[in-house]
């Protein structure tokens, strides 16, 4: 039995009419973790350990022992990583449905706003204007956040904390609400070290992509990159996170699908 459909996405990935665009930061020492107040607990930043290289300890071969937090670097959010998720079934990463891993994209290019205010907030009328120049969003889409913010290769740049605390952008609390309730989108993504904004503790809920995208079992993606490379539309995500007992994320290596416009 063959398939026409996975017989032409073979011929064009080959071929390059298909590209595969990698949408994951490097994992390394130097990244960023996520820092929340002192008498909060804090996850462990990416940590690498040789346990042999071509030597004594191992003549052969080369590996590592690594650690971290379940949400390092480019990471994924299952909907148990919120209360307002904790009770809703299929809420973990080993139970997350494959079939909501990969899925199309609209990338809502926010870099413009973002380069003079870090703490900017994406609204109805910011996603109303974009759907009328890219058509509206389809149901169970991916809506992905560019800001360029990746481009900030300083950890505490990417961070920009201050005595307010952290400034990064996100989206305000109608436009979750609208994405979810009117647009049906099945994930939130974001070039920032969280879904929400970085004064969004501010908000009410506070961290309200969080509460509600999680809250209605949807997902979210972090420290995502090259987002510039994306069409508005059009490119399909890939993004399994690791397949944790009763993980509440992972970090993940997240692939986009783009068709090289002729
Ligand atoms: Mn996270």
């Amino acid at each position: 039995m063959t398939s026409d459909t996975l017989d032409s996405l073979v011929a064009d990935l080959t071929s390059g009419a298909i590209r595969i665009v990698d949408l994951t930061q490097t994992l390394s020492p130097e990244t960023a973790p996520i820092v929340l107040p002192p008498e909060a607990g804090q996850c462990w930043p990416f940590r690498l350990e040789q346990i042999s290289r071509y030597d004594e300890r191992g003549p052969a071969w080369y590996w590592n022992n690594f650690s971290c937090g379940e949400h390092t670097g480019t990471h994924f959010d299952a909907p148990i990583h919120w209360v307002s998720g904790r009770d809703l079934p299929n809420n973990t990463t080993d139970t997350v449905p494959p079939q909501h891993l990969i899925g199309p994209a609209c990338v809502i290019d926010c870099s413009g706003r973002v380069a003079t205010n870090p703490d900017f907030l994406l609204t109805v009328d910011y996603v109303m204007d974009w759907e009328r120049e890219h058509g509206r969003i389809l149901p169970r889409s991916w809506l992905l956040m560019r800001s360029d913010w990746s481009k900030r290769s300083d950890p505490c740049a990417y961070q920009n904390i201050d005595e307010e605390g952290p400034h990064t952008p996100g989206p305000d609390v109608e436009v979750i609400r609208f994405l979810i309730e009117e647009r049906d989108i099945i994930g939130f993504g974001s070039e920032a070290i969280g879904t929400d904004a970085g004064q969004g503790a501010h908000l009410r809920p506070p961290y309200p992509c969080h509460y509600y995208m999680h809250g209605s079992g949807r997902y979210g993606l972090q420290c995502l990159t090259n987002l510039e490379l994306l069409p508005p539309r059009g490119s399909v995500i890939i993004c399994p996170p690791l397949k944790i007992r009763n993980g509440s994320g992972s970090p993940l290596r997240v692939l986009a699908l783009v068709p090289r416009l002729t």
